[in-house]
């Protein structure tokens, strides 16, 4: 059985090793060393001056939105994880979607500012795919109209964008390491920022408001990590380089392998120098040959997964407003299975059948 992805797991020993030594020390949660360690390699890691690790990646865009306090209307896309707007609504504010460009999938950024009323306080765009935003075009309109910026970052890990990293744009950047992401801690997420006082104020969000423990600054919750998953993160940052190259070679091998598939394959945006390859979408002419070809893989024991469906837009708690590219290419979008030790012979044996469908 091939699914579309597989966790990747250290070997046994090297958690084991981190585990006795949680043990030892009977220090299970609430900043321990472990947690100390995993932020200070990431930083270093990924070359960011400030990250903080939480529980998950959906509390990230929580405390993001709790800490921008925005209220009213938050312009968001349609073509995401489902976290990326119910954590909108969650917040208590509203998602208002923008269409998506159709060769990124990333949201269109110049139909954001006609969807911009008095109520707008920000902009939650995702980076699909890894694939970077037009991070300086939504900046501008941003800046224009004096609207925060969150970046939903959840598939960025090592991606570099005009030579900073992805998780330095925006006022404020989230991502996951959840166990299907190309980084992991099992269940795990961050936020970035640049501005210390954002910093400060997400820390004391992240820990029930505590600034010491008999005195509370403000309204919190509970979204820290325990050394558990501390311990994951620091045994799998120690394989990310392999992964990540490993990720680049399949991306390619598809790439060529599919050439000859009637299929349109994800735009890397203009200024992306580091793509970290964590997904492989395409993208068929109709919904019924995604289906049939569905069917095939299946038939193989070959899962690929229809990512992202449904557009969001569409989502029974939202007022929906037609996003016509987005609702067409989550009918037509197919994520083909990518993980670290997917063969060459199970992508050609995937690309065959795909190329069989196509022909019949
Ligand atoms: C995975 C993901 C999330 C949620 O992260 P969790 O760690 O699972 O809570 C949010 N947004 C996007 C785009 C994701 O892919």
């Amino acid at each position: 059985m091939i699914n579309v992805t597989k966790t990747f797991l250290p070997p046994i020993e090297e958690y084991q090793e981190y585990v006795s030594s949680i043990f030892q020390r009977a220090w299970l949660t609430n900043n321990g060393p472990l947690l100390n360690e995993l932020e200070l390699k990431l930083k270093a890691y990924l070359n960011v001056p400030h990250l903080l690790f939480l529980s998950n990646g959906t509390v990230a865009i929580q405390i993001a939105i709790k800490a921008l306090e925005l209220k009213g209307e938050i312009i968001t896309t349609p073509f995401s994880y489902v976290a990326t707007t119910s954590s909108i609504v969650w917040e208590q504010c509203k998602p208002i979607f923008v269409d998506i460009d159709p060769f990124t999938f990333n949201i269109d950024p110049y139909k954001i500012e006609a969807a911009i009323t008095p109520s707008t306080t920000a902009i939650l765009a995702t980076h699909v795919f890894g694939n970077p935003c037009a991070i300086d075009e939504i900046q501008n309109v941003a800046n224009k109209n004096g609207l925060k910026v969150i970046y939903d970052a959840a598939h960025c890990f090592g991606t570099i964008y005009k030579g900073k990293s992805i998780f330095t744009y925006g006022d404020i950047s989230t991502t996951s390491f959840h166990a299907t992401k190309l980084f992991h801690t099992s269940e795990g997420g961050a936020v970035f920022t640049m501005q210390p006082a954002l910093l400060k104020k997400m820390a004391l969000l992240r820990n029930f408001g505590h600034i010491t423990p008999t005195s509370f600054d403000g309204v919190g919750i509970n979204a820290k990590n325990s050394e558990f998953h501390a311990a994951m993160g620091l045994c799998v940052l120690k394989y990310a380089d392999i992964l990540r190259s490993r990720r680049k070679e399949q991306w390619n091998n598809y790439l060529n392998l599919l050439s000859g598939l009637k299929v349109q394959f994800l735009t890397i945006t203009n200024g992306t120098e580091e793509y970290n390859g964590s997904y492989f979408p395409i993208v068929f002419e109709t919904e019924e040959q995604l289906l049939k070809s569905v069917e095939a893989l299946n038939l193989q024991y070959v899962y690929p997964r229809r990512y992202f469906y449904p557009s969001l837009n569409t989502l029974n708690y939202v007022a929906s407003n037609e996003c016509h590219e987005s609702e067409k290419i989550a009918k037509t979008i197919l994520c083909l299975p990518l993980f670290h030790d997917l063969s060459y012979v199970e992508q050609e044996m995937i690309a065959r059948i795909l190329l069989r469908v196509q022909n019949n």
